[in-house]
């Protein structure tokens, strides 16, 4: 489903390499994890499949089921099926977040040649998806994450990728700041939407997400570059040994 093949980015404003050769395969119905050191550059990859700004690719591609995801605007990019739930949600006062996703669900299916969502049914569906995942009746009123608790806004980004129904997830560092409560919340809402044709890429500090969301694969990156790859065992292995170990071994 996502294939990236040798892909080098570098730092628009500075001449400084980030992603030196990165490789990586998640399949259909998937979940990968990307763990590694602060800094190594998982963010900066979920923000270049997400098409952010002031990220210059030097070498290499990014395929989203054979599409090349590196030449598409970002809301292309949303239409074909990509979702990135954001280490720290924005705020946007003004905007309600009912608005918000309808929008975003509209545009989405208008990107697609498809019929808008009606509003009837829309509420319908916002609210069932909205009470799966514990988020009341006023935080579906009040603008976009606005005020919002560190849970609620995680939460909302669940919500938002439930509204989406997208074929590929990468949730970056969405565990940071949650209480234990509020992350089983949050991997609930992830483990109900694994689905056969559905791939996530969960990038993580912790084990503890991995206790909730299994992953069929684990990956370390370290130094802009996947340096390892394994199953769920690696994970544990991090916990236990932190990256020092690893990194020696890989190098
Ligand atoms: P991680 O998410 O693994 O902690 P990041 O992708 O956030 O790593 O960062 C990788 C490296 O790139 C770090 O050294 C970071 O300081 C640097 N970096 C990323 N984005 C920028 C930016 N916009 N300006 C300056 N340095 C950046
Ligand atoms: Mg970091
Ligand atoms: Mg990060």
């Amino acid at each position: 489903m996502l294939e990236i093949n040798n892909l080098h980015v570098k730092l628009e404003e500075e001449d400084k390499q980030i992603l030196k050769g990165v490789d990586l395969t998640v399949e259909a119905g998937k979940v990968h994890a990307i763990m590694g050191p602060n800094g190594s550059g998982k963010s900066t990859l979920s923000y270049v499949l997400s098409g952010r700004d002031g990220y210059e690719v030097t070498e290499g591609s990014a395929t989203l089921d054979g599409e090349e995801l590196l030449e598409m605007e970002p809301e292309e990019r949303a239409a074909a099926g990509l979702f990135l739930a954001f280490q720290y949600p924005v705020e946007i006062p003004g905007v309600g977040n009912m608005t918000f996703l309808r929008t975003a669900v509209n545009a989405q299916r208008k990107a697609r040649g498809e019929a808008e969502m009606s509003a009837a049914e829309f509420l319908k569906v916002v609210r069932e998806k909205a009470k799966a995942l514990k988020i009341d009746a006023d935080m579906l009123k009040r603008p976009v994450n606005t005020g919002f608790s560190g849970g609620e806004k995680k939460r909302n980004e669940i919500l938002q990728m439930a509204m989406l129904e997208p074929k590929m997830c990468i949730l970056d560092e969405t565990d940071s700041g949650l209480d234990v409560d509020a992350m089983k919340l949050v991997s609930d809402g992830v483990n109900a939407l694994r689905d056969a044709g559905r791939a996530f890429l969960v990038i993580t500090h912790y084990q503890r997400l991995l206790d909730h969301i299994t992953p069929d694969v684990v990956h370390i990156m370290a130094d802009g570059r996947i340096v390892k790859t394994g199953g769920p065992e690696l994970a544990l292995e991090v916990e236990r040994n932190g990256y020092a170990d690893l990194l020696s071994e890989a190098v």
